[in-house]
């Protein structure tokens, strides 16, 4: 078939090479011509595990291109993606969906061959049938298009491997054809098993929001915990290990610490909240305002423990920070936690060494205040104390021992409680972390 990806970040850069991988002719889009030129080459601009591969593959094998031209993807697609980005409004809760909008207005007047324009990215419910009633007024006199949704559940990290090995596809269709093009587009893996959800496009919306409103909302009953934990000293990694065992609970997603981040998570929830008052049911999705209300918090109370273990005051002191990515194995420091903690603690005036294994770049255009360093012995240089702020592997393998001889105060605050706390401390370390109480 042939697709296009009109979007290429996080997800569509990761879509457009994966369909090439199945077999698709596809042609990504994307405004900024840089991205286009780089992708075009078979070079990611981001980092993600497997795409470079992935990417390449598809570029060399001639059924991968890009574009910066939304009228030659419409000219060459039966089916378009809309990938583009769903950003907070400024100013409010809601969505900001002008990308959205500018894809279909763009797209529709030179839609001349039969297509199915199929949305990705994350939306209100609502947005697929508003969007039909533009496309309808917008291409010409008749047009064979019509619009689907089809949400997306990857995860940086594990994007190239969630996008051809899915848990589910859920296929907010209007019409047995849009079924039957989706079915078709997504054919090896319904061969594969992967059970596909067919349904009406509002459900279909509605599917990604309540997915990641669960989401959030069990990373902040853990995180709830944590804070009860602290205050009545109990362990909150022995009580989630216990939780974790009730199958109707589940171990995933149940790991105290600093709190969720990202481009999707925190901007998702607060949409949600908002199109839920626009639909008057504001009261049903009310606690979604204190699942955001407790993520916010972890950031505040790791800067707090942290200005306990220095003495009560940051001025003047050298603080390095491991981690500046929202999560391991991805680039994004789009609303890091990490990096909301490092700008904290600096604001406050301490000196900040901050290391990333892949986030550096985009950490220092978010927050060039700080140094930036490239490895965790530089950051740990003469540090009185560390900060482990994102869960990268890297940072589990350390050698507290070695460690110990760099940093001027061997003392260590895991706010992803990741790291084996006895053993940092037989190496002679002092090691906190939330909702687990220091030994006596
Ligand atoms: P992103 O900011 O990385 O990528 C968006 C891309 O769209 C950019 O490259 C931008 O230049 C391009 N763009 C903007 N307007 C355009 C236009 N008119 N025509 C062509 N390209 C245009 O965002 P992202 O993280 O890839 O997220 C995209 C959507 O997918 C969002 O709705 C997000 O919530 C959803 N989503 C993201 C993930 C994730 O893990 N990142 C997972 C599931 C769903």
């Amino acid at each position: 078939m042939r697709l296009t990806v009109i979007g290429t970040g996080y997800l569509g850069a990761v879509h457009a090479a994966c369909m090439a991988d199945i077999g698709h002719e596809v042609l990504g889009v994307d405004v900024d011509a840089h991205r286009v030129a780089m992708l075009g080459e078979g070079r990611t601009p981001f980092y993600e595990p497997g795409l470079q591969e992935t990417l390449a593959q598809g570029v060399g094998s001639g059924r991968l291109r890009f574009t910066t031209s939304l009228r030659e993807a419409a000219e060459f697609g039966d089916v378009h993606f809309i990938c583009v980005g769903t950003p907070q409004k400024e100013g409010s809760h809601a969505a900001d969906l002008r990308y959205v909008d500018a894809v279909v207005d763009e797209l529709a007047p030179h839609l001349r061959r039969p297509c199915l324009i199929v949305g990705k990215s994350t939306v209100p419910a609502g947005t697929t049938s508003r969007l039909d009633v533009r496309l309808e007024a917008l291409a010409p006199e008749g047009a064979d298009a019509e619009v689907a949704w089809n949400p997306e559940f990857l995860r940086e990290g594990h994007a190239v491997e969630d996008t051809l090995r899915p848990e589910r596809i859920v296929a907010g269709v209007s019409s047995p054809r849009a079924d039957a093009v989706l079915r078709e587009v997504y054919a090896p893996m319904l061969q594969a098993g992967v059970h596909y959800i067919s349904t009406d496009p509002t459900t279909a919306e509605l599917v990604k929001v309540a997915a990641n409103s669960f989401l959030a909302t069990k990373i902040s009953f853990i995180n709830a915990m944590a804070e009860v934990c602290d205050a009545v000293g109990a362990d909150v990694s022995t009580l989630s290990e216990a939780l974790g065992h009730d199958p109707r609970i589940g171990r995933a997603f149940l790991s105290a610490g600093l709190g969720f981040g990202g481009g999707c998570l925190p901007k998702d929830i607060r949409a949600f909240m908002a199109r839920a008052g626009e639909l008057g049911v504001g009261d049903s999705v009310a606690f979604l305002r204190e699942v955001d209300e407790i993520n916010g918090r972890q950031r505040h109370r790791t800067v707090g423990i942290a200005r306990n273990m220095v003495g009560g005051d940051f001025a003047g002191r050298r603080i390095a920070v491991l981690g500046a990515t929202f999560k391991p194995d991805s680039d994004d420091v789009r609303d890091s936690p990490a990096l909301a903690v490092a700008a904290a603690v600096h604001r406050e005036g301490a000196a900040v060494r901050l290391y990333d294994p892949q986030g550096i770049e985009n950490a220092r255009s978010v927050l060039p205040q700080i140094e930036y360093v490239h490895d965790v012995a530089k950051a740990c240089e003469g540090a009185e104390l560390v900060l482990h702020l994102t869960e990268w592997a890297e940072f589990r393998r350390i050698d507290p021992a070695v460690l110990a001889a760099a940093a001027s105060e061997p003392r260590i605050l895991d706010a992803r409680n990741a790291l084996d706390a006895p053993l940092w401390r037989s190496a002679g370390w002092t090691v906190r972390a939330l909702g687990r109480p220091a030994p006596p």
